[in-house]
């Protein structure tokens, strides 16, 4: 059997060996960063060097950070901390969604984009609220108007949260640029370590902490520091900030390899194809298919791929972003997601092509036999 090629980015980036070093590092040492001696003020020094490579990664200040357990804390403290009414795209991570029973959920279009008409709608007859729009969909890869979104909000006195879980390192992230007040980061989307995120506040008045009673993060965050994580990420922010112009050049191969999927199997249907999207992430439907099938088939040839979104519990859940696309169920159930890495090769993405007609073809005879 040939060595696996990860093709799941998106649900975890391979470590990368800076933050591997940086991790190991800090698990070397003792010291709280909370303590005054030498050994406290080292871990210290290690924690806010994390915090000023995580916020030079979205174009802010240090001081507007505050690390988290990761995207989901992250997500959850911005939107249960503001004593605001919630608005959230229909397309959020499930982090998102749920985070708020009585969020409004504002619809998108059919490429996943979230209704600005909408919106404006929604906003004219209330007074000031949080919104919640993700920067890059996790599933589809699709991009959001953030800075429309931001107007529109700002227009009415409301602040924008956006989960930038899957665009930070690949597409620019400024905040300040896209009008965003809270933004959410995981460090293991980005080749840092599991457990370790980030709420980047534009400015910190009026948010309450969930975690309570240390003091940590300015107060909105109590609970010792996970230093070794903190400073992994921060060094994977680093690295990550440096190589995000180059990310862009994967949509080639990544449109390579749905091109090479498309002629082995006429049938597949490109996702959002024509819409603004992150350059790693393609979203691939054989239509009557099964999802779960395909990715089965492909881990035993070698591929690590998704069914939509990856769940906790290893089953595979209908999609709730493609549902809010409006895709027809078919078209639905046999979706999946190929998230590229910078290591892709071609002849990778021909073998994935190769294999891909061959399920296509067993789908195809199946329905035939039916
Ligand atoms: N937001 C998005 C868009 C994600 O894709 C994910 C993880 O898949 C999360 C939030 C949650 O991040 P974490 O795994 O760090 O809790």
């Amino acid at each position: 059997m040939p060595p696996v090629s990860y093709l799941d980015w998106n649900a975890g980036a391979p470590m990368r060996s800076r933050a591997r070093a940086a991790l190991l590092a800090a698990l070397e040492r003792a010291g709280n960063p909370s303590s005054v001696h030498g050994p406290g003020r080292e871990a210290r020094r290690l924690v806010e060097d994390a915090r000023a490579a995580v916020g030079a990664l979205v174009g802010a200040p240090a001081r507007s950070v505050v690390f988290t357990s990761g995207g989901t804390e992250a997500n959850a403290l911005a939107l249960c901390g503001l004593a605001l009414p919630v608005a959230v795209s229909a397309v959020e991570h499930a982090s998102v969604l749920d985070a708020r029973d009585d969020a409004i959920r504002l619809p998108v279009d059919g490429d996943g984009i979230v209704s600005l008409p909408a919106l404006a709608a929604l906003l004219a007859g209330r007074g000031p609220m949080l919104v919640s729009v993700m920067a890059a969909n996790n599933e589809t890869g699709v991009v959001q108007p953030l800075r429309d979104v931001a107007d529109l909000v700002h227009a009415h006195g409301g602040l924008l949260h956006c989960d930038a879980v899957q665009a930070a390192g690949r597409i620019p992230l400024d905040m300040r640029a896209l009008g965003i007040d809270l933004l959410s980061l995981s460090a293991h989307k980005i080749g840092g370590p599991q457990g370790a995120g980030a709420l980047v506040l534009a400015d910190q008045g009026g948010l309450r902490a969930m975690l309570r009673g240390g003091g940590q993060e300015g107060g909105l965050r109590a609970g010792t520091e996970n230093v070794a994580g903190i400073s992994a990420f921060g060094a994977a922010a680093r690295e990550a900030g440096a190589e995000a112009a180059g990310f862009a050049a994967l949509a080639a191969l990544r449109d390579g390899l749905v091109g090479a999927c498309r002629a082995a199997a006429p049938e597949t249907v490109a996702i959002a194809a024509r819409a603004p999207r992150i350059a790693n992430t393609a979203c691939l439907s054989l239509p009557g298919a099964e999802a779960a099938t395909i990715v089965m088939a492909m881990d035993l040839a070698g591929f690590a791929i998704s069914a939509g979104a990856a769940c906790s519990s290893g089953k595979v859940r209908p999609s709730h972003v493609l549902a809010a696309m409006g895709l027809a169920p078919e078209i639905r159930s046999g979706a999946v997601r190929v998230s590229l890495g910078p290591a892709i090769s071609l002849d990778e993405a021909g073998r994935f092509a190769g294999e891909w007609g061959r399920i296509a073809a067993r789908v195809r005879d199946a329905r035939a036999a039916a």
